[in-house]
């Protein structure tokens, strides 16, 4: 870890208390800072709290106080990515120019590894995970970090200039960054804007350009070039430009030619070959074999990680073969967009799993992507909604269950050999589990009962 002297003496208020706060808070005081933490959840009998004051911060929870910032004269505020601008606190902040980040840019500064950043609406978590396997086949010392659940400031701590940071990074955090310059920048896409958060689609997409904005003739842009909003923020880059495309073969990058994968004019890997599935993982392939080509990674290391990879769980991951079936958790699918293409993955007979928490809508738009869809298997608030599509598109095998473990043996009931068994609920999970994850835990557990 660099051991800057630009928070030394600096009054800085860590806003929200998350595990980022914590961590944030912990690196700042070692930096020399006098830091304030303050948080509206918490309560002064958290362990986190005790273990702050007993560092000798300050923890002011329960409300937003606005005095925070004058009675101390903050040079500095870093919040929680998920602590919105409307909060008057960092509109206060803002009003009196006073800086606020995210911890992302705290990350970033003590780094004494190189940062790999990637973002994007999705396919995010996807990629940064394809990059690390990729780049451990590799023997590159790569460690992960960022919005996929290991607090940035921490990893970067730990890191020495032997290793390689691969960052997943929202739009939430990039805006709160001044001088983040990652040495190779992905922007994977962009399609919806976060409006409650970011106010305007202008503002969440100059969020996702700052994963280019500080990067210089040294660093690497990798830049989407079927993503017309990806190719308008890429231009602006002073970075060298390398593109992926799965629509034009263009040699200054990684693009699709003859059935295979090519980086330059080298063929990578057959796309028969690659385990993951859906059309949307090839551009998130293919984004990843741009990045880690560009730190040397062999294309040996890379068909070993792309013909084993099952996916991340709880996205279109593939579990198991049971008897000629093969089953696919895809329980991060909450909404109908995820679903049609968890669906567009597969051409053999498919049976679906589906329904969930009731937001209200109706799922007409998932009609374009059931012809191969031989039986659904409803639970949950929608059941019956997802019934009225299913009879509409003419699926004979429906059947009401209730819940996703038995979903599972009712699919096995009612499937055949070749026949592809996919959890992909098209709803949140809330009305009958805590999580997606918990949701799809359980089908696996179920999944691997019938062995
Ligand atoms: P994120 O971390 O950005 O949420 P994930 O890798 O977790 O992305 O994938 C979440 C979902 O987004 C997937 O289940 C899939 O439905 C969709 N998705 C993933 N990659 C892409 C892509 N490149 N283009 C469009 N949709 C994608």
């Amino acid at each position: 870890m660099k051991k800057i002297s630009d928070y030394l003496h600096k009054h800085i208020l860590v806003l929200g208390l998350a595990k980022s706060g914590l961590a944030a808070a912990k690196l700042l005081h070692e930096l020399g800072a006098y830091v304030t933490v303050n948080d509206l959840k918490a309560s002064q009998d958290d362990a986190a709290v005790k273990e702050l004051q007993s560092l000798g911060m300050k923890v002011v929870t329960g409300d937003h106080p606005l005095t925070l910032l004058t009675d101390e004269n903050m040079d500095l505020v870093v919040k929680n990515p998920g602590i919105p601008y409307s909060n008057p606190l960092v509109e206060a902040a803002v009003e009196k120019k006073i800086p606020v980040i995210t911890e992302v840019e705290l990350a970033y500064k003590i780094s004494d590894a190189e940062i790999i950043a990637i973002t994007g609406s999705n396919g995010k978590t996807t990629t940064t995970t394809l990059i690390y396997e990729m780049l451990v086949e590799g023997k590159k010392n790569p460690l992960i970090a960022g919005n996929i659940g290991k607090v940035a400031c921490e990893v970067a701590q730990h890191a020495t200039s032997e290793h390689i940071i691969v960052m997943e990074l929202s739009s939430f955090q990039l805006l709160g960054t001044i001088e983040f310059r990652p040495s190779i920048a992905i922007l994977l896409n962009i399609f919806d804007a976060h409006l409650d958060y970011h106010g305007t689609k202008e503002e969440y997409v100059f969020a996702k350009g700052k994963i280019y904005e500080h990067q210089l003739a040294s660093d690497i842009s990798i830049i989407n070039e079927d993503d017309s909003e990806v190719m308008s923020l890429g231009k602006g880059s002073k970075g060298q430009k390398l593109y992926f495309s799965t629509l034009k073969e263009n040699k200054e990058g990684t693009y699709l030619k003859d059935g295979s994968i090519w980086y330059k004019d080298e063929e990578v890997i057959r796309l028969e070959e690659i385990v993951l599935p859906g059309e949307h993982n090839v551009e998130n392939i293919l984004a990843a074999i741009t990045a880690v080509k560009l730190k040397g990674v062999s294309n040996k290391a890379i068909h070993k990680v792309l013909t084993t990879f099952p996916g991340v769980k709880h996205r279109l991951q593939f579990v198991a073969e049971v008897e000629g079936r093969r089953f696919y958790n895809d329980s991060k699918a909450t909404n109908i967009l995820a679903t049609s293409k968890a669906l567009s993955a597969f051409k053999n007979p498919t049976i679906l799993l589906a329904g969930g928490l009731d937001r209200g809508n109706e799922f007409d738009d998932l009609l374009p992507y059931l012809s191969h869809v031989k039986a659904v298997i409803l639970f949950g608030e929608t059941a019956k909604k997802l019934e009225r599509i299913a009879r509409e598109s003419g699926i004979e095998v429906i059947k009401f269950v209730d819940n996703v473990e038995q979903a599972v043996y009712t699919a096995y009931e009612v499937s055949e050999k070749q026949d592809v068994i996919l959890l992909s609920p098209a709803c949140a999970s809330w009305d009958q589990y805590k999580t997606f994850e918990q949701r799809g835990d359980i089908f696996i557990q179920a999944v691997h009962k019938l062995n």
